[in-house]
C-alpha cells in the first residue's frame, strides 16, 4: 500500500483502547506498509448515564502528553530500526453542545498533528447503548444524527477531519444499512460545502463496513460522488482500530475504489497543516 496513512486510531490512550497500543499498532502498519499513522484517541466530555455506570467512565481528556511522548518513544523505535513509518499526534475530539467550553480548551492547551471532530453521543444517548432509535424511524435517526454533525461542526471550526458521517448506521436496528446520498441530499450538500470552503477532510472510516452483528453497512459511492461534484477533494482513510488486527483495514479496496472515482489523493494533516499524497 503506497502513500497511505491510517488517520484514526485509538491505543491505551482510549477509555476503549485496552486491547491496543501505540507500538503494537506501528508494528501493524510497517508490517502492511503504509507510510504513517495518526494516533486519534476519544476525548469525550459528555458520557451518557448509562455508559458511566456499565464502564466506570468520568468525563475527561485522555493524558495528552503521556499519550505523546508514548509517540516519540515509538517514533525513535521505528526511525533507529530503518522502518519508514511517520507517527502523528492526534485527538478525536467528540462535539457535544453542553460541552464547548471544554472542547475549546482542550484544543487550545495541547497542540496535534490533527484534529478529528466527530459526534459519538446525542440527545444524551450512545447509539451503542440502544435508546436513541427506539422512537424513530431510519430516516429520522439517520438525518438527526448529520444534522447534529452539521450544527456542531460549524460550531467548533477548529478541526482538520470530518470523523465517521455514518456511525450512527452502525448500530442501528433497521434493514436500512447505508446513508444514501438520495435520502439525505439536502444535508449532506450542506455538510460538504462547509468542509470544502474550510479546506477540512472527510473521512472514510472503514470500520463502518466491517461486518456488525451480521450487519454490513455500505458507503453509498453516491456520496462520495457529489462531494467531488461540489469541489470535495480532501479525503482521509481512517480505519478506527481499536486493536492492532484492524489498522489499515480496507484500505486497498476503499483507495482503490477513490482512485475508481477520479480522487487523486489521500490527506492528512501534520501540525494542523494539510498534506495531500497521490493515490
Ligand atoms: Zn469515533
Amino acid at each position: 500500500m503506497m502513500h497511505l496513512f491510517d488517520n484514526h486510531n485509538h491505543s491505551q490512550f482510549s477509555f476503549d483502547g485496552k486491547r491496543s497500543s501505540v507500538e503494537e499498532c506501528a508494528n501493524a502498519a510497517l508490517s502492511q506498509g503504509l507510510s504513517g499513522m495518526a494516533f486519534t484517541d476519544h476525548c469525550d466530555f459528555f458520557v451518557p448515564a448509562m455508559k458511566a455506570s456499565y464502564e466506570n467512565l468520568v468525563p475527561e481528556v485522555f493524558d495528552v502528553p503521556a499519550q505523546q511522548e508514548e509517540i516519540d518513544r515509538v517514533q525513535a523505535l521505528i526511525d533507529n530500526g530503518g522502518g519508514n513509518l511517520k507517527l502523528l499526534k492526534g485527538i478525536e475530539i467528540g462535539m457535544h453542545e453542553d460541552h464547548h467550553d471544554d472542547i475549546r480548551r482542550t484544543l487550545a492547551e495541547n497542540s496535534f498533528d490533527q484534529v478529528i471532530a466527530s459526534v459519538h453521543y446525542l440527545d444524551g444517548i450512545d447509539p451503542f447503548y440502544g435508546g436513541y432509535y427506539e422512537d424513530k424511524d431510519w430516516k429520522l435517526a439517520y438525518g438527526h444524527y448529520l444534522e447534529t454533525i452539521h450544527t456542531e461542526m460549524t460550531w467548533l471550526r477548529d478541526f482538520d477531519i470530518m470523523g465517521h458521517f455514518d456511525y450512527v448506521v452502525r448500530y442501528a436496528p433497521y434493514p436500512e444499512a447505508c446513508i444514501r446520498y438520495r435520502d439525505f441530499s439536502d444535508i449532506l450538500d450542506e455538510m460538504f460545502r462547509f468542509i470544502i470552503h474550510e479546506g477540512k477532510a472527510l473521512e472514510i472510516n472503514t470500520k463502518s463496513y466491517q461486518e456488525h452483528k451480521g450487519r454490513p453497512v455500505t458507503l453509498d459511492t453516491d456520496v462520495l460522488i457529489r462531494y467531488r461534484e461540489l469541489g470535495g477533494e480532501i479525503v482521509s482513510l481512517g480505519s478506527d482500530s481499536h486493536d492492532p488486527s484492524r489498522v489499515g483495514y480496507g484500505f486497498s479496496r476503499f483507495a482503490g475504489l477513490l482512485k475508481s472515482l477520479g480522487f487523486r489523493w489521500t490527506a492528512h494533516y501534520e501540525k494542523r497543516k494539510l498534506v495531500q499524497l497521490p493515490l
